[in-house]
């Protein structure tokens, strides 16, 4: 699917979301964002990748932390990021992972949290995880600096499902600092009226302060749309997986 807004259908059976794949408008840069029907991507990679994904890709990931840092898979590596080539097969605490060439399938995993594909018309890709605590500590801004670095000019982005302001309550205080970083559109209501972060809205206001378009958008809540992994409706410990990959 290459339209500009995604869209998935909703229907009372879990089952009914599916996998969305996309290439990013203007660049050589694809995601796909799985859904429940792809089941646990956990150990993503193993067995293959997913379709349709190349399968003579290697697969990067990361030990995900919720934190800011960003692990660069090819060479160059620019000052602040984490090269792939120190790690010796450990898998780095990072919740970026970003390429400048081809090669490589780039994945971050999720169920509730945000997942941002990026891409530039010269080929530099990343994916990021992105919850209340990175989007706090900067991992977007993080992961575009990489990319300019590495030669990005124009930067855009597709965000997949994550849980929305319909759901996701949160306290004063901790949305008080959201908003300094992403913007007064952080503070949502959920359905029964309390505070909450709007997460996907959050995001927007970060990558709209880096100069970044969102050119794709899922646009669906993990939480009480049918068909995705949940952490926070159900425990679920299987995780979507987001996977970003260049051709061209
Ligand atoms: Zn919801």
């Amino acid at each position: 699917m290459t339209s500009t807004s995604v869209t998935t259908s909703s229907t009372s059976r879990r089952s009914s979301a599916s996998a969305v794949d996309t290439r990013l408008a203007g660049t050589p840069v694809h995601a796909l964002w799985t859904s429940e029907a792809d089941g646990d991507l956990r150990e993503v990679g193993e067995g293959g990748l997913p379709a349709p994904v190349p399968r003579d890709l290697a697969l990067r990931r990361v030990r995900q932390v919720h934190g800011a840092d960003v692990v660069v898979v090819d060479t160059p590596v620019p000052v602040g990021t984490v090269p792939w080539a120190s790690l010796l097969g450990r898998l780095p605490e990072a919740d970026a992972v970003v390429a400048s060439g081809d090669g490589f399938a780039l994945a971050v995993l999720t169920a509730d949290c945000a997942s941002v594909a990026l891409g530039s018309p010269e080929g530099v890709h990343a994916a990021v995880h992105v919850g209340w605590r990175g989007l706090g500590a900067g991992v977007l801004a993080r992961a575009i600096d990489a990319m300019r670095a590495l030669g990005a000019t124009t930067v855009v982005a597709g965000l997949g499902p994550c849980i929305g302001p319909c759901c996701y309550e949160f306290s004063e205080v901790d949305l008080d600092g959201l908003m300094e970083s992403s913007g007064p559109q952080a503070r949502g209501r959920t359905t029964w009226g309390a505070l909450s972060l709007d997460l996907p809205a959050a995001v927007r206001g970060q990558l709209s302060r880096s100069e970044v378009s969102i050119v794709a958008a899922a646009e669906v809540c993990t939480m009480c749309t049918p068909g995705y992994f949940s952490y926070r409706a159900r425990g679920d410990e299987a995780r979507q997986a987001l996977l970003v990959w260049r051709r061209g």
